[in-house]
């Protein structure tokens, strides 16, 4: 086919021994180069983070840390886990690091493990204004397991109303504070919620999934010198494998690594550690720095074109690497919307507004991201077209398939896993 085979190592291998399988590869790397992504939370790694994936550390047992391991043979794969610790704790000036948690969630469910017990209060940010579902929802264990009181954005600028979770905070006497989201396009005032931390005795996390990339490039402030604990997942804007991390203070080290193992994960995914390692080695260089930049004009390029063409982008814009925007002056729903996208080869998600009147299923927005789109090389004038042709798929949609056939010529020039970035 003349193209790079970043499905992995052994791809003719794989092809040979199971064709069905090895589709499935093919497919899917024809679907991300045939068509725009714009979900926030994705992105697309480099072929040297798929090479450690696709490596024998998967083979590995390694219950345990470096030096204190409950299998024999781990000398090697420790020297994996010490780079990616060790990184970590430069790249985010952190007194400690533990890189062993297989998702976001799973970091979540470390940290409440180390820090709480069942039944105590925490207070966190409500899912329907852009918190998470580890963040106290019903439907998640933390919701299940944990008294939580939940803080929300103002109706008139939302934005994170901090008097209110301030007087939660007095009222409430939560053990914790969890402070960070999954669609929240603006900038969050870690010092603020430290105060608050530090008036009512609450420890505070910040779970920094989504910006953890643009922190690690010095885009936007970091969250560790506030918090006592910061969770993050590697896949998201910072570009690395699937999979979650959690800093620390020194302090709170031994607690946090004896709730990852043995408290709540088994063996750790050592291809995966070992995958995180090269992507925080890559976040490292200068290149990062420059491409996290880019996100965020980028992401800002495509807010403004929304908005210039009609669509209200909700706090007014973004300050980070994603736009959250209301469709209710479209007429047209979050689902509507996501349905219309799919058809002229847009990928995005429909996303819960503040104060949303639809429920989750059908919802009154969608959310938008540029990491993906800043990966492929694209650039604000790219990204001002690409608002043109969200909402010409929006309210139009008979244009579908002018609007694919633009997004192909687009795609012609930035193709994903086309050339080595
Ligand atoms: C994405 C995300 C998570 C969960 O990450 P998974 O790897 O999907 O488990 C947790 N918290 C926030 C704020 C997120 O955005």
């Amino acid at each position: 086919m003349g193209t790079p085979p970043y499905y992995g190592p052994d791809f003719g291998l794989l092809q040979k021994q199971d064709p069905e399988l090895a589709q499935v590869l093919l497919d899917e790397l024809d679907r991300v180069r045939g068509g725009l992504q714009l979900i926030a939370s994705e992105n697309f790694t480099s072929p040297a983070v798929l090479a450690a994936l696709g490596s024998t550390l998967t083979n590995k047992y390694a219950e345990g840390y470096p030096g204190r391991r409950y299998y024999g043979g781990c000398e090697v794969v420790d020297r994996a886990e010490r780079l990616a610790i060790q990184r970590a704790k430069k790249l985010f000036n952190a007194e400690h690091a533990n890189v062993q948690p297989h998702s976001g969630a799973s970091a979540n469910l470390a940290a409440y493990a180390a820090l709480l017990q069942p039944g105590d209060t925490m207070l966190a940010m409500a899912l329907p204004h852009g918190g998470h579902l580890t963040h106290g929802s019903k439907v998640n264990f933390s919701g299940r397991w944990f008294d939580v009181v939940s803080y929300g954005v103002r109706r008139d600028t939302e934005l994170i109303d901090y008097d209110e979770v301030r007087d939660l905070a007095l009222r409430h006497q939560p053990k914790l504070i969890v402070c960070g989201a999954t669609s929240y396009p603006r900038l969050i005032d870690y010092g603020a919620f430290r105060g608050i931390a530090d008036e009512v005795g609450a420890w505070l996390m910040a779970d920094v999934a989504h910006p953890i990339g643009l922190m690690a490039g010095g885009a936007i402030p970091s969250a560790v010198p506030y918090a006592d604990v910061v969770t993050f997942t590697t896949h998201k804007a910072l570009r690395g494998p699937r999979g979650g991390a959690i800093l620390c203070t020194e302090e709170l080290a031994k607690k946090i690594d004896r709730a990852v193992f043995p408290f709540v994960q088994g063996g750790p995914l050592m291809h995966v550690v070992a995958a995180k390692a090269v992507a925080f080695g890559e976040a490292m260089r200068p290149e990062f720095a420059d491409y996290v930049n880019k996100v965020i004009v980028n992401a800002r390029a495509l807010a403004e074109s929304l908005t210039g063409e009609g669509m209200r982008a909700v706090s007014g814009g973004t300050d980070t690497h994603l736009a959250l925007i209301d469709l209710r002056d479209m007429g047209v729903s979050g689902a509507e919307a996501e349905q219309r996208c799919a058809a002229a080869g847009i990928t995005l998600n429909r996303n819960v507004i503040p104060y949303d009147p639809e429920p989750a299923s059908i919802t009154s927005g969608i959310r938008v991201g540029t990491p993906c789109v800043t990966t492929q090389g694209m650039g604000p004038q790219e990204l001002k077209e690409v608002g043109t042709l969200v909402t010409r798929a929006v309210r139009h949609p008979g244009s579908a398939g002018e609007v694919r056939e633009r997004i192909a010529a687009l795609l012609a020039i930035h193709r994903p896993y086309l050339s080595e970035y």
